[in-house]
């Protein structure tokens, strides 16, 4: 007879199931998908095509065989911070909280705010992580449609305010996936009627002819978000938010520690002494996305969306047959036509080099 120790025990914790113990909106939820891309052409997600040059490459690999990976990074990465501080001409009256990638400095503000009933406003479509992160931490969440060209909806944004009182309003500036800058004014006057705090996030500053940075003293409720993701450096992971310093600190408060890895840390800092480098491919990007939208714009059946990013929305009489047709021509570009109803029919398409640009062009024709 076999021995059945602990069976009370045992029966018990055989009851315990992710159902009853995962949160019921965690488990509604689908995981941030990353598609295979193997093999293909990669303009899914607005990675700068570039690498660093050679020469930096080389001093960049005999800095990193120096870092010190037995001990902690640098809790408060300053070297880090004062290389950003130079390249992005950040105020010294401005704090800086650093993240593994701006998506988790989201999730810090979320986090800090995130108390019982409170809400998180966006517009749609805009990018993605604010409303999956404000589930993650528990929150409410308010979208609110823009116009069918993707700008605010100002007045329903107000309105918005006025009955959830957001805790936060998140706002890409350039948005993400239409790539449009908003009128600065009705940003203004959202800013001005928000009860909460408001985080601009300017993801595709580098490819923008518009910053917020310039008017950020003048408003106590601002704070800026930005990333060296779409600078060309996606891999190291490194986001930033600039703001007064009684929000960064109580935001301080909330990230752990030691967030930002040695290897980041020496990484970003030596590629942000060589951030004229990474402005020019950027500059480069923003030329050759005007080549791009000009040849989108004489195809037939396709409209093209304006952006000042690094990345072109377009539409399509049929997306998923296009994207299908990209695909098996080797091209990986983002459907985002079931994402909302606005980007009915709607694909994106990450700025490459001249030849990936080129080669996507012909495989589009070939795919319409
Ligand atoms: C890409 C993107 C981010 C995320 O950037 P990471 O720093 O790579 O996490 C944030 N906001 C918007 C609007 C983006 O498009």
């Amino acid at each position: 007879m076999p021995i059945r120790r602990n069976a009370v025990s045992r029966s018990r914790a055989s009851d315990v199931t992710p159902a009853k113990i995962v949160r019921e909106e965690i488990r509604a939820l689908s995981a941030y998908h990353v598609p295979p891309s193997t093999g293909l052409i990669k303009l899914d997600a607005m990675e700068n095509p570039y690498a660093l040059p050679p020469e930096l490459q080389k001093e960049l690999a005999a800095r990193l065989a120096l870092v010190t990976a037995n001990r902690y990074p640098d809790a408060g990465a300053a070297e880090l911070k004062s290389a950003l501080r130079r390249a992005m001409r950040i105020a010294g009256d401005f704090g800086i909280l650093l993240g593994n990638g701006s998506d988790e400095i989201i999730q810090i503000v979320a986090q800090s705010v995130a108390a019982p009933g409170a809400t998180l406003l966006s517009v749609e479509p805009a990018f993605v992580m604010f409303k999956m992160i404000a589930t993650f931490c528990g929150m409410r969440y308010a979208g609110v449609p823009l116009e069918a060209d993707f700008s605010l909806d100002v007045e329903a944004v107000l309105a918005a305010c006025e009955r959830h009182k957001p805790a936060v309003i998140f706002l890409a500036y350039p948005n993400n996936p239409t790539g449009n800058l908003f009128d600065i004014e009705d940003v203004r006057r959202i800013v001005a009627a928000a009860p909460g705090l408001v985080v601009i996030d300017e993801a595709y500053f580098a490819f923008s002819s518009q910053t917020f940075l310039d008017e950020l003293d003048r408003y106590p409720n601002v704070v800026l978000m930005r990333t060296v993701s779409k600078l060309g450096l996606a891999g190291l992971r490194l986001g930033l938010l600039i703001g007064r310093r009684e929000w960064i600190g109580e935001f301080e408060k909330v990230r752990l520690p030691y967030n930002l890895n040695v290897l980041t840390q020496a990484a970003a800092t030596f590629a942000l002494g060589h951030y004229d480098v990474l402005l020019k491919q950027a500059a480069q990007i923003v030329r050759d996305r005007a080549v791009m939208a000009a040849a989108l714009e004489v195809l037939p059946d396709v409209s093209v969306f304006p952006s000042e990013a690094n990345f072109i929305l377009f539409r399509v009489a049929d997306a998923a047959r296009t994207f299908e047709g990209l695909k098996a021509r080797g091209i990986l570009i983002k459907n985002v036509s079931g994402a909302h109803p606005l980007l009915r029919n709607c694909l994106r398409v990450t700025v490459g080099t001249s030849e990936e640009n080129a080669t996507f062009l012909s495989a589009l024709q070939a795919s319409l």
